[in-house]
């Protein structure tokens, strides 16, 4: 089985200390505990406990501090950071949140070139500290251009800082907030750090109402030196944007934990209760529901992965991941909305209890679709892809699973964010041709059907510049390199024709919703309508499929995992 299951815990490591790491972390909120963890979520406790945990093991310090400036076990490798953002999404977003707030703040750090600040920042994380990245500011949001935070030359060449940072994670307790500003003098972008226990630096509140502490601060005259600043000019613009590179991608794994927990919860709930003198589970659209969410759960994580192996091999030559990367921060996010949607209408009432994980995954699972980035910007950014995907493609050397225990050097090096548009990828066909199945057959004659749209009836001028019709045509975009990889990974994970085609059982119907949007769209031609209508297909039924699926993968996973009480 390819989901996390905290008490039969299987994912291979080559490495004893990366499993103990997983083990350890289960362990936590196992001896914690459901109520105690619910507890402290109703009160918005501070995570104390868990930073306490953090700090004893030192996992902050062997999972953030690459091999170069850490001791034995310490590599930024995201094979393993990809199962701790999951087990922590899995417990709980709030513990995630501090975690992937360090993995921002820590990004501009590791991408300067201020040697000084990078031995700082291990000696802090083995002493457990956590950081805090502070890009956003109240009145921009995704506009970075017009920040405001500045940086004052002095007569004596130092600096004084003076700003407002505004949606800033552990921007209460860090010693090291990645800062994002302006040079007053020449306007050139600039990244230098500042410590939350400064006199000058003001921390105004909490914007959040939750455990995590979700910073307003402002930097007063804050006196800053050559030594606090990490990088300048365009390396400061790219360091923010390669940052949020490294970031993003944690958050479908987020959202994959968080939809794990809650498909036990919600299958454990359901199949033990009897209406009408039958298991719930024996309805059939509550069947149906927990076969698309669980089959939608499977493709999020396969898609997960598999972008793992083109983060972990990526190089100048081979910058792939820059489509994958956002596709798992649009798509990975937005699918386990759908699925904690799935889960609700089966569970219903139950969904609202105080002592529910489902509680709190109903509330968190949309934020991860919203931050650092919203859906828009990623469609926007994948859109960049589109004609090099279909109509440019380019032979690579295969990429095999990529979970060797070695620093991902690349990601803290990868250089300037232009060229997108220019980024080649290897041709799609090769592996959808590689199967002959039912459900996926009709899926690729929808795509040599937006294939030749795009050729055929090609946006106009007006659609190009019209950002609600291209994120309608980004999102048929995407299923097709969600598709893509997913089949590369079934493929790894050995998984069964059967199962494959039960995926694109709801790639098919996804697809034909996505068709008909665009078709709906008051701009849309009769030549791109005529095509669009040809996209709306209908499933291949089959029965045996769906129900050995429903047999053999699903219910059984009934009761294999309770939380702790
Ligand atoms: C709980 C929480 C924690 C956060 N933590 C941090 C943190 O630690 N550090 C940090 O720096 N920031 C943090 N943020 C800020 C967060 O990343 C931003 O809120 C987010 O990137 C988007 O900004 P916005 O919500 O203000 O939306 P806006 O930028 O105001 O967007 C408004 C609308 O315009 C659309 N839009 C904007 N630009 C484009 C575009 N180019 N193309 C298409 N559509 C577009 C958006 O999709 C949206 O619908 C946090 C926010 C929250 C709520």
């Amino acid at each position: 089985m390819i989901l996390l299951n905290p008490k039969q815990h299987s994912r291979q490591y080559k490495d004893e200390r990366s499993r103990e790491i997983m083990l350890k972390t289960i362990d936590f909120f196992e001896r914690k505990g459901k109520q105690k963890l619910k507890e402290d979520d109703r009160n918005r406790v501070w995570y104390e406990d868990f930073l306490e945990f953090v700090k004893e093991n030192e996992l902050f310090y062997n999972l953030l501090t690459p091999d170069k400036y850490g001791e034995e076990n310490c590599r930024w490798d995201t094979w393993r950071n990809c199962e701790f953002n999951e087990i922590l999404g899995f417990y709980g977003l709030h513990y995630w949140y501090t975690w992937q707030v360090s993995i921002l703040g820590l990004g501009p750090i590791w991408m300067g070139n201020n040697e000084e600040q990078k031995r700082r920042a291990a000696r802090l994380l083995k002493e457990g500290s956590v950081f805090a990245f502070g890009l956003s500011e109240r009145a921009h949001g995704a506009d970075v251009y017009s920040t405001e935070m500045s940086l004052t030359p002095q007569p004596d060449g130092t600096y004084l800082a003076n700003g407002e940072k505004y949606y800033i994670g552990n921007g209460n307790i860090a010693e090291m907030v990645s800062t994002f500003g302006k040079m007053a003098d020449s306007g050139d972008y600039v990244f230098f750090v500042a410590n939350y226990s400064h006199k000058n630096y003001e921390l105004v509140k909490n914007i959040v109402n939750s455990q995590s502490y979700v910073a307003d601060f402002i930097l007063h005259d804050y006196p800053i030196t050559g030594a606090d600043i990490l990088s300048r000019g365009e390396e400061a613009w790219d360091s923010a944007l390669n940052t949020v590179n490294v970031g993003k991608y944690n958050l479908g794994w987020a959202s994959i934990g968080i939809c794990t927990h809650a498909f036990y919860e919600a299958l454990n709930h359901a199949a033990n209760r009897t209406l009408y003198g039958m298991k719930v589970t024996d309805f059939p659209h509550v069947r149906q529901m927990f076969v698309d969410a669980y089959t939608r759960l499977t493709a999020m994580k396969l898609f997960a992965l598999r972008t793992a192996d083109y983060i972990r091999s990526a190089s100048a030559e081979d910058r792939r991941y820059l489509l994958y990367n956002p596709t798992v921060k649009m798509k990975v996010t937005t699918q386990g909305e759908e699925v904690i949607n799935l889960l609700w209408d089966v569970i219903a009432a139950k969904g609202f209890e105080r002592d529910t994980y489902f509680e709190m995954a109903a509330r968190d699972i949309r934020a991860l679709p919203k931050l650092e980035g919203t859906v828009h910007v990623n469609i926007a950014l994948i859109l960049k892809f589109m004609a090099n995907y279909f109509f440019n493609p380019q032979e690579y050397a295969p990429v095999e699973k990529q979970d060797q225990p070695v620093n991902d050097d690349f990601l803290f090096n990868q250089g300037p964010t232009r060229g997108l548009g220019k980024i080649r990828f290897h041709d799609y066909r090769a592996v959808y041709d590689s199967y002959d199945l039912p459900n996926l057959s009709i899926f690729k004659e929808q795509v040599a059907l937006l294939k030749e749209f795009l050729a055929g009836a090609t946006p106009d001028a007006d659609q190009q510049r019209d950002t609600d019709f291209l994120l309608s045509l980004g999102e048929m975009f995407t299923l097709v390199v969600y598709g893509q990889l997913i089949l590369e990974n079934a493929k790894i994970y050995n998984l069964e024709g059967e199962f494959i085609d039960q995926i694109f059982d709801f790639m098919v119907r996804d697809f034909s919703e996505f068709a008909l949007t665009l078709y709906s769209k008051a701009s849309a031609s009769e030549a791109q309508m005529k095509y669009l209508m040809a996209m709306i297909k209908k499933p291949a039924v089959d029965a045996g499929r769906f129900a050995k699926i429903w047999n053999e993968t699903v219910i059984s996973l009934k009761d294999i995992y309770e939380m702790n009480p």
